[in-house]
């Protein structure tokens, strides 16, 4: 029998971009059932993620309009990370086969192909990773360079150059179903589940309408988010650290106490506030990143939803039935 996929599409404020996309998605879909290699009754799944604009009028009208597109809408924005997870563990249940994307157009559509061609060649997750970045400004394509570096650095496995845009197997969502954080960093994530895994390289090109919604703050929150959430190793760093500071520290007291007897000795101020102000610097830091650490704890122990689905274009019961 053929796989039934399901394309996880995350909106927030799109109104611009979505009505360009959608149609793309869906000719995808149906060449993709005309070929032979899905069922023809494969979806679009866009989820809205609280939009403030008619992302989900739109969303509403093109799923009565044609029955490719179905939507969910979440209670209010939370973000991509779980908008996207929403869409794909709502999805997990009616098929065979996942795929998350963008809606702004950015990456390439056509790899689909070749990742459903994985798929049937026995992969369980393919990641789509970007060939060039041509057309991304020479500071996002430093910037997203650094962060994957970093991550890397940092002890959080990611695969470079693959952001979200990725095929999951339902039965590797059943899996991950039981990965039940709520920091979420879902392309460091997907790695730890295992499975037989490859990857698919793509060219990503410009927004098609609309602005991002990832400035360098964010960029920079998610990098850390992803370290923090995955890797224990800045506390470890903090460790190391520490030990380096307290050796020198003793060098320099054995080098003043030696300076003392030497009668060398002189009213020290600027060192002293010197000293004082590096290791007050330092213990701020350790203290903030273990901070960091401890107010992931805080949340993971809440066990708070990691998404609420407000609205559905489809009757949820239905669906399942249909399987
Ligand atoms: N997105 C979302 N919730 C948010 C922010 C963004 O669902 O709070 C969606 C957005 O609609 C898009 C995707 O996440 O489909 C990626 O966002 P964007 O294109 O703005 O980021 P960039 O490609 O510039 O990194
Ligand atoms: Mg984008």
């Amino acid at each position: 029998m053929l796989p039934r996929l399901i394309i996880v599409v995350p909106c927030y404020n799109e109104q611009e971009v979505l009505p360009v996309t959608a149609p793309l998605f869906r000719e995808k879909l149906i060449s993709l059932a005309d070929a032979g290699k899905i069922s023809a009754d494969s979806r679009v799944m866009f989820v809205n993620d609280g939009s403030k604009d008619s992302t989900w009028e739109i969303i509403e009208r093109l799923s009565k309009e044609d029955e490719h597109y179905i939507g969910i809408s979440q209670s209010r924005n939370r973000g991509h990370q779980n908008a996207v997870l929403a869409g794909l563990m709502e999805a997990k249940d009616m098929c065979d086969i996942t795929i998350s994307i963008d809606c702004d157009g950015q990456d390439d559509i056509n790899a689909m192909d070749k990742m459903v061609e994985e798929y049937l060649n026995g992969c369980e997750i393919v990641y789509g990773v970007r060939s060039a970045r041509k057309t991304d400004t020479f500071f996002k394509r430093n910037t997203a360079r650094g962060f994957y570096k970093l991550l890397n650095f940092m002890g959080a496995e990611v695969v470079y150059d693959h952001a979200d845009y990725r095929l999951v197997s339902s039965r590797v969502l059943q899996e991950f179903a039981n990965f039940k954080e709520v920091n979420l960093f879902l392309r460091g994530m997907f790695p730890l589940v295992g499975f037989k895994s490859t990857s698919v390289y793509y060219e990503r090109s410009e927004r098609l309408a609309g602005k991002s919604h990832y400035p360098l703050s964010k960029m920079l929150n998610l990098a850390f988010d992803g370290i923090t959430s995955l890797s224990i190793k800045p506390i470890k760093m903090i460790l190391g650290l520490g030990m380096i500071i307290a050796v020198l520290s003793f060098v320099g007291v054995i080098w003043a106490v030696v300076q003392h007897f030497l009668g060398n000795t002189i009213t020290g101020w600027a060192s002293t506030v010197c000293i004082l102000c590096f290791f007050s610097g330092v213990q701020l830091i350790s203290i903030g990143v273990i901070g960091e650490y401890i107010g992931k704890i805080y949340m993971e122990v809440k066990q708070r939803p990691r998404y609420i689905i407000s609205d559905r274009t489809y009757d949820k019961q239905e669906n399942a039935d249909n399987e």
